[in-house]
């Protein structure tokens, strides 16, 4: 048991699921992570062994078939897969905000009939609001939906960076949707498409043409998605109108960005733990390189990042889940845990020496797969844009 971010306060339930994950993640995870992901292989065996514990319904309340734990759990469950592998994290990632979606905007009837199914990993989800031209820039999306004399709708346009693209066959997108609102906001509707999982042509008017090939994060699949014309119905908005589906992506991604920072926590984690062995294991100068002022001090420094990245990270969602608005917090989580995990892994990359830029240690895994999570759920920048706009409001200066 790790020293290193512990979490007061916990019930004896969430203790007993965050044991069981970090055990699962100790014998079927770390120990074949490195060799899938140099093969860019998907890990099937990994992903059972998590439906088998419930892992894709762990925030799907119970009426739904799920666990109907809090987003605290979630993300301490996350830090933990992270630590094993931030692909696998990934693979649920994606389907644990699309749940989220359903379970708070979704309409009764979409309630019903997807929660029980993601709750098993049946249906999977993908979340869909980047383009090849824009990500940070949310109003900047061009897919649109349009309404026909029929009372269908017909989309059109090209989305780019899903995760869990091809093997998700449920997919959560953002479209514009012209409905004749002021505000650019409010001119956008998130839709629910059903698709086969795979590639090519998964469902009409909707293809999704193959795996984009990546530096790191790999294994988890990452693809565009081609419409041409897709048809669809009102019965297929995220709440079964139009108009609010910037709204709800915002709030599906400030849970998402608690969700990011976990996996900076356990990818951090992870690299401390390497970095602190290799230093008791190494000799120059007739010592251990632990003995070394420079390589123990480094290590402190690494642990105290952390630790503080796992606090943070650990007060937002416990915000959310209190009922609390979380944007700023997670918003902080999410730019500390990335830029605290980024600086960790090469620090303990620092101290493999040359091993460290060997395929044969771990490290260089990591090396590739930090650098995903200051882009992710919002840029470094944007973070620090929300964080500020956010404190200058709440500092306003009184006339
Ligand atoms: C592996 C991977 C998986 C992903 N998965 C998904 C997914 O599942 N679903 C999804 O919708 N998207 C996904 N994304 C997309 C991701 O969310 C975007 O890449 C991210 O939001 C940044 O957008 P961008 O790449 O268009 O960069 P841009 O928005 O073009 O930004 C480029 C640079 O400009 C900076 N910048 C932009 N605007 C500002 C500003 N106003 N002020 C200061 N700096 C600014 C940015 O910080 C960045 O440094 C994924 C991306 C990757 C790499």
């Amino acid at each position: 048991m790790s020293r290193l971010q512990q979490t007061d306060g916990l019930t004896e339930e969430q203790t007993e699921l965050v044991k069981l994950v970090r055990e699962f993640v100790d014998e079927q995870i770390i120990p074949v992570a490195t060799e899938l992901e140099h093969r860019d292989e998907y890990p099937q065996a990994i992903v059972d062994g998590m439906k088998e514990m419930g892992i894709f319904g762990l925030m799907i309340p119970e009426e739904y078939g799920g666990l109907g734990e809090s987003l605290l759990t979630y993300a301490l469950c996350v830090e933990e897969i992270a630590r094993g592998w931030m692909s696998v994290s990934g693979i649920i990632n994606t389907h644990f905000i699309v749940a989220y979606l359903v379970l708070q905007h979704g309409t009764q009837a979409q309630k019903q009939h997807y929660l029980p199914k993601m709750a098993t990993g049946e249906i999977r989800g993908a979340f869909s609001m980047s383009e090849p031209g824009c990500g940070s820039d949310v109003s900047a999306i061009k897919t649109k939906a349009v309404k026909g004399d029929d009372g269908d709708w017909s989309i059109t346009g090209q989305k780019m960076w899903l995760t869990n693209g091809g093997s998700a066959n449920l997919v959560a997108v953002l479209v514009k949707t012209d409905t004749g609102a002021d505000s650019v906001y409010r001119n956008m509707t998130t839709f629910l498409i059903d698709k086969e999982s795979g590639f090519g042509e998964t469902a009409q008017g909707v293809t999704v043409p193959g795996k984009i090939d990546k530096m790191g994060y790999k294994g988890v699949d990452t693809t565009e998605l081609i419409f041409d014309g897709h048809r669809t119905t009102d019965a297929q908005i995220l709440g079964g109108e139009p108009g609010k589906g910037f709204y709800q992506m915002m709030d599906g991604v400030e849970v998402g960005r608690v969700n990011v920072a976990a996996r900076g926590c356990g990818v951090a984690r992870r690299a401390f733990e390497l970095g602190v062995s290799y230093a008791q294991q190494r000799e120059t100068f007739g010592k251990k390189i632990v003995d070394h002022q420079a390589v123990l001090f480094r290590l402190a420094d690494m642990a105290v990042k952390v630790e503080a990245a796992h606090e943070m990270m650990v007060k937002a969602a416990r915000k959310k889940d209190s009922g609390q608005r979380n944007d700023l917090e997670a918003g902080m989580a999410k730019y500390l845990a990335s830029e605290y995990c980024s600086q960790v892994v090469e620090d303990s990359f620092r101290i493999h020496g040359g091993y460290g830029y060997s395929k044969e240690y771990e490290i260089e895994r990591l090396y590739r797969e930090a650098p995903m999570l200051l882009i992710g759920e919002g840029t470094a920048d944007i973070q620090r844009m929300i964080i500020g706009r956010r404190l200058v409001e709440d500092y306003k200066l009184k006339a």
